[in-house]
C-alpha cells in the first residue's frame, strides 16, 4: 500500500507459509497523525467499569467527555440501571482557570445525598491532567466523611492508549477489592471480560449453572457491589476479553492468591474447548462429564443449523477488525468452520502472545495489522477483496462506503454472539448480511456511473 506512515510498517504483516512469530509490533501507544481506530484512555477505562449496574460514574471534565461515552455500552442489567445514567462536573472555562476541585466535591456530594450510594467511580479527563486537579485527596475525604467508595480512575484521556484506560480501570476496581481481601475461600469463580453487551453473561452462567459450578463474581457485565466485593473469595478466574480484563486476572493473583485461565465463548469449538478448560482446571470430574454431555448435544444441535448456512457462505472473504486479540482469534476459527477465509485481521490492543495464535492460524495471504487507521483497513478491504467486515461501530461506515457487507461484534449490538446460541445469531447475521441484494445493486449502480 502506498502511502503507509513509516512508523506503521512494522505493524503490517503478510502471512507467509510457515511463520509464527513475525515479531509484529503491538501494544504500542498509536503513532501520531495515524487516526487510530482506538478510543482514549477515558473511554477504555470507562467501558470496563459502565456495566456495574449500581455504581454511579461521575466524569470529571467537559460535558464532551461524559455526552461521549453516555450508555456507551448497551449493557443488561438484572438488577439496577443507575449505570445508564451519566453524571458530569461540566468544567467550563473558568473552572480550567481557577480550579475545579470544589466543582467536583459539590458534585459528589451532591449524589451523596440524592442518592446514597455505596460506590461512586469519579474519572479524572483530559483537562484534568492539565490544570492538576487532586481528584484522589477529594475522593479520600468524601469517602471518609460518608463512609463509602469514592474511587478516582486516573484516566486523562491523552495519558495512554485505550488499554491503558483498562489497566485504569482494573486499579479503580482492585482500590474496592482490597478492602474485602479477608474471605475464606468458597467454591466458584468469578468470570473477567464480558460486559453482557446483549445478555452473553447470562448464557456463561447458564452453562455454569449446568455444569454445577457457582458463580461468585462478574467483571463487569451485570455485576453490582455487593457481587463485587464477594470476589475476593473465588476458586478460579476466569478471563476472557484478556485486554481488557488480563491486568486485573494478575492483579488478583498477586494479592488474593487466585489464579486464572483465559477462555472464549465464541464459536463451537472455542466454547466447548473453554467449558472443558474450567471443569479441568477446578479437577471437577462431574463438572467435565456434564460439560462434555452438554457440548456434545449443543454442538450437533447447531452444526445441523449451520450446515444449512455454509453452502450460502463457503469461499466468501471476511476481514476483521475488533478490540482485543482473543476474539479475532475466536473469529478466525468461526469463519473457517463456516468454509469461509479470513482475509484480513487486526486488532486495536492485541497482545504479543495473541499475535502468534493469529499468525499460526491464518492463511498464507492474510494480511495482519495492529492498532490499523481507517485508511489502511479500507485499503485492504479493497485489496483484499472482503466480502464482509466484522468490527465495531467506527468501522460500519467505512465497510458500508465501499460496498462491504458489516457485522457488529461490539458494543452497539442487540442478540448475544457468545456460547452455542450465539453461534447462531452469528451465522444468521453473516448470511443476511453477506448475501443481502443490495450489494448487488450497489456494484451495478457504481460500474453504471463507470
Ligand atoms: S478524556 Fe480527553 S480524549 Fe477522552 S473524551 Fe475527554 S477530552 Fe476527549
Amino acid at each position: 500500500m502506498n502511502g503507509i506512515i513509516e512508523e506503521r510498517k512494522q505493524s503490517i504483516v503478510l502471512k507467509k507459509a510457515g511463520m509464527e512469530n513475525s515479531g509484529i509490533t503491538c501494544d504500542k501507544d498509536s503513532v501520531s497523525g495515524s487516526v487510530s481506530q482506538r478510543a482514549c484512555v477515558y473511554c477504555g477505562a470507562r467501558v470496563v467499569l459502565n456495566p456495574i449496574t449500581d455504581a454511579f460514574h461521575i466524569v470529571h471534565g467537559p460535558i464532551g467527555c461524559a455526552s461521549y461515552t453516555w450508555d456507551i455500552r448497551g449493557s443488561l442489567t438484572s438488577g439496577d440501571d443507575i449505570f445508564r445514567t451519566s453524571f458530569s462536573t461540566d468544567l467550563r472555562e473558568r473552572d480550567v482557570i481557577f480550579g475545579g476541585e470544589k466543582k467536583l466535591e459539590a458534585a459528589i456530594e451532591e449524589v451523596v445525598l440524592k442518592y446514597q450510594p455505596r460506590l461512586i467511580f469519579v474519572y479524572a479527563t483530559c483537562i484534568v491532567g492539565v490544570i492538576g486537579d487532586d481528584v484522589e485527596a477529594v475522593c479520600k475525604s468524601i469517602s471518609e466523611k460518608y463512609a463509602m467508595h469514592v474511587i478516582p480512575v486516573k484516566s486523562p484521556g491523552f495519558s495512554g492508549n485505550k488499554a491503558t484506560g483498562y489497566k485504569m480501570a482494573c486499579n479503580a476496581i482492585m482500590h474496592l477489592l482490597k478492602s474485602y481481601r479477608n474471605q475464606p475461600v468458597q467454591k466458584g469463580i468469578n468470570i473477567l471480560g464480558d460486559f453482557n453487551l446483549a445478555g452473553e453473561m447470562w448464557i456463561i452462567k447458564s452453562y455454569m449453572k449446568e455444569m454445577g459450578i457457582p458463580v461468585i463474581s462478574t467483571f463487569t457485565g451485570d455485576s453490582s457491589y455487593e457481587k463485587l466485593i464477594k470476589a475476593p473469595s473465588a476458586q478460579l478466574n476466569v478471563v476472557q476479553c484478556a485486554g481488557s480484563s488480563m491486568y486485573l486476572a494478575n492483579l488478583m493473583y498477586e494479592e488474593f492468591g487466585i489464579p486464572y485461565i483465559k477462555v472464549s465463548f465464541f464459536g463451537v469449538e472455542d466454547t466447548t474447548e473453554s467449558l472443558l478448560k474450567i471443569a479441568d482446571t477446578l479437577k471437577d470430574e462431574n463438572a467435565r462429564k456434564k460439560a462434555e454431555e452438554f457440548c456434545a448435544e449443543q454442538s450437533e444441535r447447531v452444526e445441523a443449523i449451520i450446515a444449512k448456512y455454509r453452502k450460502n457462505l463457503e469461499g466468501k472473504r471476511a476481514a476483521v477488525f475488533v478490540g482485543g486479540g482473543f476474539k479475532a482469534i475466536s473469529l478466525i476459527h468461526q469463519f473457517t468452520a463456516l468454509g469461509m477465509k479470513t482475509v484480513v485481521v487486526g486488532t486495536q490492543t492485541g497482545k504479543k502472545d495473541e499475535y502468534e495464535v493469529i499468525e499460526k492460524i491464518a492463511d498464507k495471504g492474510t494480511v495482519i495489522l495492529d492498532d490499523a487507521n481507517p485508511a489502511e483497513l479500507e485499503h485492504y478491504m479493497v485489496e483484499m477483496k472482503a466480502d464482509i467486515l466484522v468490527g465495531g461501530v467506527k468501522e460500519r461506515p467505512l465497510a458500508y462506503k465501499l460496498g462491504i457487507a458489516f457485522c457488529d461484534h461490539n458494543h452497539e449490538r442487540k442478540h448475544p454472539l457468545a456460547g452455542f446460541d450465539g453461534v447462531l445469531n452469528f451465522v444468521e447475521e453473516i448470511n443476511s448480511s453477506i448475501n443481502h441484494p443490495v450489494w448487488d445493486f450497489i456494484k451495478s449502480e457504481v460500474s453504471s456511473y463507470e
